[in-house]
């Protein structure tokens, strides 16, 4: 990476030597920008350039003219580049991904492109680093202390040695075999004086180090374990489905525990073979220390790992690895789609129903369809792996559209759970409990027999709303029309929208009584109190985003969990997916009714699948597991398709509903929401765009405007839009000739969100 242009000294050569090339900067704007380069760079090179009074990092979109230096333009007038990393080249493929990301999100070009701008760490060359080797001989009246003694003795030892006569040659070859100055201190156990000493005695000599590499080479080849029968049939349907080249998807559907990540290792070690480098997008990062664990069992080394909280310094050293080839497997969230793969074969998207593959806020895409799109383009794989796959991907199963492989029975003598609804209006807790007395005993029984249970709840602190039963009022956040939630541990009261928090009152702030603050309703710390009073013996655990902030203490918590430290574990959906504890018997879903309603069509879908991973966490090991979902509505479809294990009817009819209600994936929505701090101009907008929705078009319906269910949020007041497409019409169409009739005040934000997941 040594050899970058760097232009800030820039004299200006001969106006014939420049090369004017069209980059592209991550700023709000559509459109690219013309530079200068005193030599050609290829298309996706990566540039560093002025813009305003800042250096940007940006991508040779386009070459201006086609490289023609003498083409009309006033070259004068242009700015040049600071500095370009040639050899490093954001792929076509990435590019035309890119590309396809902000025309199908309706986003400008130079936010899209944001995707892929690299931390511009990429831009310093790694610092090197120096090691040492011990001289042969040393230099004659060399004082020896104890302390160098154990210097030499420890490096004789390692054969950390050069001999003197072809040292100077070896001097500036990077030395794999020598120790840093850090490391010999931690092994010798001397200060750096003692190594400085030892140099300037002439006893060691310095070496460059090698630039440590992103990632070790994995270990290619068989792995251990003995698959089963369904693996090695699924392991072939994907070879077949995969071998023929006009295929690009092939979804693997296999209930939880059934081997998939086993099977799909085997299809990356194929990718690895043929010399392909491999991405696997999984939804949550922060929970992939089992995964990773498992990677490392087969392929002998970690992968490459990208997500939002990887320090800047290692983002930078994988992304120029990912770049020249030394990293063959990332792991990473949805923003490792924008990673400079020139060689990628595979992208396996690990739990591909998952919501939050989908962005909520900024540059609104899917990482699953831009997968898709990335492979397509760069003639790569897609396999979409789930126990609960997406409508969408069913749908295209079932019109061929991807390759269908199933794994329909558990790995070893683990059984599917026997799942039972417990109707809450037949057994009712006890006031201000939550718990049913079914549910209270199986909870004993597990505890006698030194199993472990699991009390899902999908909401976080103390009670979700806080009452004054004298005067009726109701705590809420003075930005958003929500409630607050009391987080009775922080003694506090938060907002779950805005983040708002303050101190839970003590007393009621419309009437001023203190007697009467009641919380109602229950969130994962209220059953933890209840649970402690049921089992004061038990040892549990609350796992939420609250009480497990850092990755440190969720993998406490998952290895308390696995070596059954932990009795009782109650928690949100951190804990629904892809874990595995063996002696985890018991889950009990304490509201299976609390996300099904709402303005949501996809509810169904969603605790569907939620409680489908739930459910799939009781009775991995050997004892057969129980979930018991607590339900005012047992007779709810989705309840009937968890119980009855008729996932595939489920399938069936939830298509029937939305082929009917012409709904995803029969038909394209794009959600508009607008907002204002001002009610009245956000209003005004609503009006206007009403006045222009395209409702004459064939094939397209607009609703709206309507509150937004959350209509304040941030002391903005929101309205909601929604468009529906019938399948054929594209909305962005439509939408573009729309949006451009209107102008809308500066204060007010409008976003379009295409293919919406969330209706808030
Ligand atoms: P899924 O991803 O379908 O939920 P996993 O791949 O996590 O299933 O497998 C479930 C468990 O079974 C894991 O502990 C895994 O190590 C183990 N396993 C998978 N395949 C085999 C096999 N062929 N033999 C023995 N154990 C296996
Ligand atoms: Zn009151
Ligand atoms: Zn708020």
């Amino acid at each position: 990476m040594s050899d970058f242009l760097n232009r800030n000294d820039h004299e200006g050569p001969e106006k014939n030597d420049l090369y004017r090339v069209n980059v592209r900067v991550p700023v709000p704007v559509d459109r690219d920008f013309s530079y200068l380069s005193d030599r050609p760079l290829p298309l996706g090179a990566l540039v560093a350039v002025p813009f305003g009074p800042r250096t940007m990092t940006g991508v040779v979109w386009d070459v201006g003219d086609k490289q023609d230096p003498n083409a009309s333009l006033d070259v004068n007038k242009l700015k040049h580049i600071k500095a370009a990393i040639p050899e490093i080249r954001i792929p076509d493929a990435v590019r035309q991904m890119v590309d396809w990301v902000a025309r199908y999100t309706l986003t400008a070009r130079g936010d899209a492109v944001r995707l892929v701008t690299p931390p511009a760490a990429v831009f310093q060359p790694e610092k090197p680093t120096h090691g040492y080797l011990l001289m042969d001989p040393m230099p004659a009246g060399l004082r020896i202390t104890p302390q160098r003694q154990t210097v030499i003795d420890f490096m004789a030892a390692k054969g950390l040695i050069v001999s003197v006569s072809n040292g100077s040659e070896m001097a500036n070859q990077p030395f794999q075999n020598a120790l840093s100055s850090r490391a010999l201190q931690k092994h010798a156990e001397v200060s750096a004086a003692i190594i400085s000493g030892l140099e300037k005695a002439g006893a060691l000599m310095r070496v460059p180090l090698p630039t440590p590499r992103a990632v070790q080479a994995p270990k290619i080849g068989d792995g251990d374990l003995k698959f089963t029968d369904q693996q090695l049939s699924a392991i072939a349907g994907l070879r077949a489905a995969f071998k023929d080249p006009n295929r690009t998807v092939a979804a693997l559907d296999g209930i939880t525990g059934s081997g998939k990540t086993e099977v799909y290792f085997e299809l990356i070690n194929d990718a690895l073979k043929a010399g392909q480098q491999v991405l696997v997008l999984v939804p949550e990062i922060a929970l992939t220390e089992g995964w990773i664990g498992r990677f490392k069992d087969r392929f002998g080394v970690e992968p490459g790992f990208w997500h939002s909280s990887v320090p800047v310094h290692r983002k930078a050293r994988l992304w120029r690895g990912v770049a020249n080839g030394d990293v063959p497997v990332v792991v990473g969230a949805r923003s490792a789609l924008g990673l400079p793969f020139p060689d990628l074969g595979l992208i396996v998207v690990d739990e591909e129903h998952d919501s939050s593959f989908k962005q909520q806020d900024g540059l609104l895409y899917h990482a699953r369809d831009a997968a898709i799109v990335l492979a397509t383009f760069g003639q790569a794989k897609v396999l979409l792996a789930s126990a609960t796959p997406s409508l969408e991907t069913v749908r295209n199963g079932r019109e061929g559209k991807y390759a269908w492989v199933e794994m329909r029975e558990r790995v070893g003598q683990s059984v599917l759970p026997t799942i039972l609804a417990v109707d809450i209006r037949d057994n009712r807790p006890a006031p201000d409990h939550w718990l049913t007395p079914p549910v209270v005993e199986a909870m004993a029984k597990a505890i006698e027999q030194g199993q472990q249970s699991m009390v899902f709840l999908n909401r976080r602190g103390f009670a979700p709303l806080i009452l004054c039963r004298s005067c009726g009022h109701r705590i809420q956040c003075d930005h958003c029309s929500s409630w607050l939630t009391l987080h009775r541990l922080a003694k506090e009261v938060r907002c779950h929208h805005c983040g708002f928090q303050t101190a839970a009152p003590e007393t009621c702030p419309q009437c001023g009584e203190s007697e009467h603050m009641a919380p109602c309703g229950p969130g994962v710390e209220r059953l933890a109190d209840e649970v402690v009073r049921l089992f004061p013996e038990a040892r549990l655990a609350v796992a939420s985003s609250d009480t497990l902030g850092s990755s440190q203490r969720l993998k406490e918590l998952l290895d308390g969990l696995s070596r059954g430290t932990i009795d009782i574990v109650i928690g949100t959906q951190i804990l629904a997916k892809g874990h595995h504890f063996p002696g985890l018997t018991h889950v009990v879903v304490v509201d299976a009714d609390l996300s099904l309603y709402g303005g949501d069509p996809r509810a169904s879908e969603k605790t569907f699948q939620m409680l489908q991973q739930v459910a799939g966490r009781a009775g991995r090991g050997i004892e057969k597991g129980l979930v018991q979902l607590q339900t005012a509505e047992p007779d709810h479809p989705v309840i009937q398709a968890l119980l009855s294990n008729e996932r595939d009817q489920f399938y069936d009819t939830e298509l029937e509903i939305r082929s009917k209600l012409q709904l995803p994936p029969y038909a394209r929505l794009a959600a508009l929401v607008l907002s204002d701090t001002d009610e009245n101009r956000v209003d005004d907008a609503c009006r206007q765009l009403a006045r222009a929705a395209p409702g004459d078009i064939e094939g397209v319906d607009v609703f709206g405007p309507a509150p937004a269910p959350i209509p304040l949020v941030r002391g903005r007041h929101r309205r909601r839009f929604l468009m529906r497409c019938k399948n054929g019409v594209r909305p962005q169409g439509a939408l573009s000739r729309w949006l451009d009739q209107v102008s809308l005040s500066s204060s007010t934000r409008l976003t379009v969100d295409i293919d919406p997941y969330h209706f808030l």
